[in-house]
C-alpha cells in the first residue's frame, strides 16, 4: 500500500486561487475579459484538450514538433501539472477506469473525482520516479523533462506580461479567474462525464457522453466514445456531437502541420455498439500501452 497524507499546502493554494477568482468579478475590464477568453482557449482548448490529452497521452495524431512543444507550454500554463505527470495519471485512469485504484473515479464520490483526489498525496502519482514509467515516451525527451520540472514558472512570465499590458484586472482575469475556470472544466470530465450522460459503447467503466461537458471542454465531454476508442483523434462521433478539438486537428492537417490521424474504423463502431454486442460482452479496459502505441484506437476484445 502506498503512503498517503492530506496535501494541506495544495488545499491552501487552491482556496486562495478560488478567492482571487472571486475578486476578479469585482474588477471587470474589457482587457481582462479578452485576456480570459483568449488564454482559456490557448491553455484549456489547445494546451490541455488538443496537446496534453489527444496528442501526448494518446498519440492520436502527430504534429510538427516545434508546434507540439509550443502547445505543451500552453498546457503547462493551465497549471494542471507538467506534461509527463499529467499524461501518466491520465493513462492510469484509462487502464483502471472506475476500479478501486483509478486515480479519480466518482465511485468514491463526485467531489473526490472532481478535485478531492488532488489533495491526497499518493506516491505512485506524485513521485517522478514512480509515475514516469507510465509515460516512457515523454520521459526520454529532455525537452519534456525540463517542462515537467519547470511547468509552474511560465505562469509568472504570463502574469508579468498581463500586468504590463492591462494592469491588475488583466492579471486577475487572465491568470486567476481563467485558471479556476479551466480547472473546473477539465475536472468535470473526470466527475460529470463518469456520472451523467448517455452511453453509446459498452465499455467496462462508467464513462458517459455529456453534452454540456463537451461544450465546456472543446469536445472532451464525449467521454464514453473516448473510453471506447481511446486513440481516436475524433471524440464526437455522432453528427450532433460537437467537437471543436477535432475540427482544429483537421485544420492543422489541412495546412500540413498534423499527420497520422487515428480514427475508429466505421465497421468497428457498428460492431461494438451496445445494441449489437452479444449480451454480457463489453469493451475491456485498455493497458497503459494501448493508450499510445500502434493501432490501439481499436479496442482489444474477444468479440
Ligand atoms: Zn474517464
Ligand atoms: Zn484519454
Amino acid at each position: 500500500m502506498f503512503r498517503t497524507h492530506t496535501k494541506w499546502d495544495s488545499i491552501l493554494a487552491f482556496t486562495a486561487m478560488h478567492a482571487l477568482a472571486v475578486v476578479a468579478l469585482f474588477h471587470f475590464t474589457w482587457k481582462g475579459f479578452w485576456a480570459f477568453m483568449v488564454i482559456q482557449w490557448l491553455t484549456g482548448g489547445l494546451g490541455i484538450c488538443l496537446c496534453y490529452h489527444r496528442l501526448l497521452t494518446h498519440r492520436s495524431f502527430t504534429l510538427w514538433k516545434p508546434l507540439e512543444y509550443l502547445l505543451a507550454i500552453f498546457g503547462c500554463l493551465a497549471y494542471q501539472n507538467g506534461p509527463i505527470k499529467w499524461v501518466a495519471i491520465h493513462r492510469l485512469h484509462h487502464a483502471r477506469s472506475d476500479q478501486p485504484n483509478d486515480p479519480h473515479s466518482p465511485t468514491k464520490g463526485f467531489w473526490w473525482a472532481h478535485m478531492g483526489w488532488l489533495f491526497r498525496f499518493n506516491e505512485e502519482l506524485d513521485l517522478y520516479d514512480r509515475y514516469k514509467k507510465y509515460a516512457p515516451d515523454l520521459a526520454k525527451d529532455p525537452v519534456y523533462r525540463f517542462m515537467n520540472a519547470t511547468h509552474g514558472v511560465y505562469q509568472l512570465f504570463l502574469g508579468i506580461a498581463l500586468y504590463l499590458w492591462g494592469g491588475w484586472p488583466a492579471v486577475l482575469w487572465g491568470v486567476f479567474f481563467r485558471l479556476v475556470f479551466v480547472w473546473h472544466c477539465t475536472w468535470f470530465v473526470n466527475s460529470a462525464a463518469h456520472i451523467w450522460g448517455y452511453r453509446t459503447w459498452a465499455v467496462e467503466d462508467q464513462s458517459t457522453n455529456n453534452w454540456w461537458v463537451a461544450f465546456l471542454t472543446y469536445g472532451e465531454g464525449w467521454h464514453n466514445n473516448h473510453h471506447a476508442f481511446l486513440r481516436s483523434a475524433r471524440h464526437g462521433l455522432a453528427s450532433w456531437e460537437w467537437d471543436p478539438t477535432w475540427w482544429t486537428i483537421q485544420g492543422l492537417a489541412a495546412v500540413g502541420l498534423a499527420d497520422k490521424i487515428q480514427l475508429p474504423i466505421p465497421e468497428l463502431q457498428e460492431r461494438y455498439a451496445r445494441k449489437q454486442a452479444p449480451p454480457g460482452r463489453t469493451i475491456p479496459l485498455p493497458t497503459i500501452e494501448d493508450s499510445f502505441i500502434d493501432q490501439a484506437a481499436v479496442p482489444k476484445t474477444g468479440i
